[in-house]
């Protein structure tokens, strides 16, 4: 199904750019009379034909609803459906495919895990540990499952330079925790957290830990036992693959012990008025016909990435994010928001004396696509005192011509005003 042998030349010693930049019909247009410069990543990235084809298939070929029937093209749409999930447990390095849950995104992911765990194992004086860099949506179903139980949702702070303290952390956790969620990698920032320490001192006070990895399984190698993280939640979008798609990984013993999300088709056993049993592993949490096509068209994303290789992208993300850092660090009232020393390739920033949006919106006039505001994380902005930013986030189809292209248009804007 997939064509990828041809991207990479492993005996180059670069990635070929141009050659994986090919795979994205959408990059090659012009935008107000401008050829696009997409850099809005960390949103959602652009999907490689890899991924357009295997939708365009599956609908073509192979669609049915899935588990259920007797018929050819019902065992072959579940053969493709659960060809995702084995190619997610290798992506993760998860122990079983039972881990993997299929949900609509990292947002549903989490609300999940609100849900679930919260309803079985957080009661009222327990404490949950978030922080100050959380996306909205490893905020708010904290905040919601405190309020309905009681509990008390306690946040790490973070530093001036966009870290966290680690010091409160560890002040923070106690025998009244029982989960910890954070952000791997934050969106608006880029700071990596060191997760996999966070997650031992979780555990030695006797919490789970939860990983939002939206950010960071497109950039970063992520092994779920090697962690040892007790969920990960992420999304197909950030990943080269399409909307509508997410995952919840969590280890078996846990999601075993907690009750079904939403009561339905295919969560269940057997139905009756007196008493209703729910269904294994994975089948518990997916109630309803899924995405089935998107998850299919999944596993074409998650071919093409590790066709490049985790370790490629990241030189190559790191080298545009120095380069562009470089150069911007030039312009005059050119603010950096976030200067931690371990970051994915998200470049915040504002321009002195201008708002982020106007920022934005002439940037788009040269035809070059970034995201201002407060990226769903409007306590981080707060804290840092900032109303939003402008952030420029790479992905692997990045040039450094495209950055050179927004260095000269950010010199322009931010001479207006400085
Ligand atoms: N967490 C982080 C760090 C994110 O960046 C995002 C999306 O930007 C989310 C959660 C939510 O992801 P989704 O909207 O795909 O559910």
């Amino acid at each position: 199904m997939h064509d990828l042998a041809e991207i990479i030349d492993r005996n180059s010693k670069e990635p070929d750019v141009a050659k994986i930049r090919s795979r994205f019909p959408v990059l090659d247009q012009e935008v107000n009379g401008k050829p696009l410069a997409y850099f809005d990543n960390a949103a959602s990235t652009q999907k490689p034909v890899e991924v357009i084809s295997a939708l365009k298939e599956y609908y073509e070929h192979h669609h049915s609803n899935i588990h259920r029937g007797a018929h050819t093209l019902a065992a072959r749409a579940t053969d493709l459906f659960e060809r995702t999930r084995s190619s997610v447990r290798a992506f993760i390095n998860a122990r079983d495919v039972e881990e993997v849950i299929f949900t609509k995104g990292t947002t549903d992911s989490i609300n999940l895990v609100a849900a679930t765990f919260g309803k079985a194992f957080i009661q009222q004086g327990d404490e949950v540990i978030i922080s100050t860099m959380e996306h909205h949506s490893n905020i708010v179903p904290w905040q919601m499952l405190c309020e309905a139980t009681n509990a008390v949702l306690k946040i790490i702070p973070v530093t001036e330079n966009g870290e966290l303290d680690l010091q409160a952390y560890e002040e923070l956790l106690s025998e009244k925790t029982r989960l910890v969620a954070v952000v791997h990698a934050s969106n608006a920032l880029g700071t990596i957290n060191p997760i996999k320490k966070m997650i031992q001192l979780a555990h030695q006070h006797g919490a789970r830990f939860l990983v939002d990895g939206a950010q960071s399984l497109a950039h970063l190698e992520v092994d779920v036992q090697e962690l040892d993280c007790d969920f990960l939640a992420f999304s197909a979008h950030k990943l080269y693959g399409p909307t509508g798609v997410g995952v919840l990984y969590g280890k078996r013993e846990l999601l075993e012990a907690m009750p079904p999300y939403q009561g339905g088709g295919e969560m269940i056993r057997e139905v009756t008025f007196a008493k209703t049993t729910y269904n294994d592993l994975p089948y518990k949490f997916e109630a309803g016909t899924p995405n089935i096509a998107d998850v299919v068209a999944f596993d074409a994303a998650l071919s093409f990435i590790q066709s490049i290789g985790k370790k490629w992208i990241q030189r190559l993300e790191s080298q545009l994010l120095a380069h562009a850092m470089e150069r911007c660090s030039e312009i005059k009232g050119f603010v950096p928001v976030g200067t931690a020393k371990d970051k994915v390739s998200v470049m915040s920033f504002t321009i002195r004396n201008m708002h982020p949006f106007d920022v934005g919106m002439m940037l788009d006039a040269s035809g070059i696509a970034v995201r201002t505001g407060h990226h769903c994380t409007q306590p981080l902005m707060d804290r840092l005192g900032l109303e939003g930013t402008v952030r420029a986030s790479f992905a692997v189809y990045n040039t450094v011509e495209e950055i050179d292209r927004l260095y000269e248009s950010l010199v322009r804007i931010a001479k207006r005003k400085n």
